[in-house]
């Protein structure tokens, strides 16, 4: 049985700020998801990125990885493969991953900051899309110019829209098989707020101002860690967020944490529990993704730590959204 007991505790005689244990053993229960980050490499440096991404990093999948990796996807039958990065499209191997897994009856989502549509070789980026009939998962954090640029950078809200507009005239947000979610995460250090009706107003402000239209929003809580963590420390706030996470915490998400159903694998082939404890490097062991089958991963302990309340605060927080 689960421990989903929590505590508050503060070390004596280190700094002010109280050390919050996530408490709650998890296990993994399925594996229908692999999460392939190909990398930090982005177009973008947004102020909140739990990645550090951006043009100046360097860190991206090899052939022989992706190689190895679609190998894992065909041999162990894997349903549902998310492509995240950076900006996975910047990856020289992104298509071939995409064109493969389609090949194999994959269902594809990609993480698109849909401003890379418009990055020098990418002309064609919306109809390689709608053609593998990939689901894009794009970042839109408010249908206002001025929230989108202060937290995503100049110009981002105005490119945003015009891709937007790209993929609708292609048939995403209209026709069946081509989905386009919007992923929202607050301005600042405090929760989303509801999903449903967070959605509903984007659809009706959206359509009114751009002619745009999408299936679902999906609300994702900033994680206190790198970029967003360096900003809650510079303004003072991250002792405030730690708390607001803690005390908003929500047992009733437990059973849907995204961590239960999915493995995380890094540009270099190791795997993690999901995206954000690859970001701290909080891998499973030295063994790459190929080293193990999914039966070895299904039922193996999950390694959490005081950034887990991100996924757990208020209604919760996936990177499908908000969990309850
Ligand atoms: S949040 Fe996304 S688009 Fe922004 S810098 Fe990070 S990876 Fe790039
Ligand atoms: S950060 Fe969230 S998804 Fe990752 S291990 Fe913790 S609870 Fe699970």
């Amino acid at each position: 049985m689960l421990d989903k007991t929590l505590q508050l505790q503060t070390i004596s005689g280190s700094s002010s700020f109280p050390e919050i244990f996530f408490e709650p053993e998890i296990d993994r229960i399925s594996l229908t998801t692999l999460q392939i980050n190909l990398g930090k490499v982005c177009n973008q440096t947004c102020n909140h990125c739990h990645v550090d991404a951006g043009p100046h990093r360097k860190e991206s999948m090899t052939l022989d990885t992706s190689s190895k990796i679609l190998q894992w996807i065909k041999k162990h039958k894997i349903s549902i493969v998310d492509i995240t990065g950076g900006a996975p499209e910047l990856n020289p191997n992104f298509r071939k991953i995409v064109s493969e897994c389609r090949d194999l009856g994959t269902h594809i989502i990609v993480r698109c900051n849909l401003t890379v549509i418009f990055e020098e070789g990418q002309e064609d980026l919306s109809e390689f899309y709608s053609k593998n009939k990939v689901e894009l998962i794009c970042s839109l954090p408010c249908y206002l110019e001025e929230n989108v640029d202060s937290q995503r950078g100049t110009g981002v809200f105005q490119k945003s829209i015009l891709a937007l507009q790209k993929l609708n005239s292609l048939g995403y947000g209209r026709v069946e098989d081509l989905i386009l979610k919007l992923v929202y995460n607050p301005q600042d250090d405090s929760l989303p707020p509801p999903q449903k009706e967070l959605e509903i107003e984007y659809k009706i402000e959206l359509k009114k101002l751009f002619n745009i239209e999408f299936n679902e929003l999906l609300t994702i809580t900033n994680m206190p860690i790198n970029r967003f963590r360096t900003f809650l420390e510079r303004n003072k706030k991250l002792h405030d967020y730690f708390l607001l996470l803690k005390s908003s915490y929500n047992t009733q998400t437990i059973d849907s944490l995204m961590c239960r159903h999915l493995i995380s694998v890094d540009w270099k082939g190791f795997i993690y529990d999901c995206d954000f404890n690859q970001m701290l490097n909080m891998k499973l062991s030295n063994q790459k993704l190929w080293d193990y089958s999914p039966e070895e991963l299904i039922g193996k302990k999950i390694k959490t730590n005081d950034h887990c309340f991100g996924c757990t605060a208020g209604s919760g927080s996936s990177c499908g959204g908000s969990l309850t």
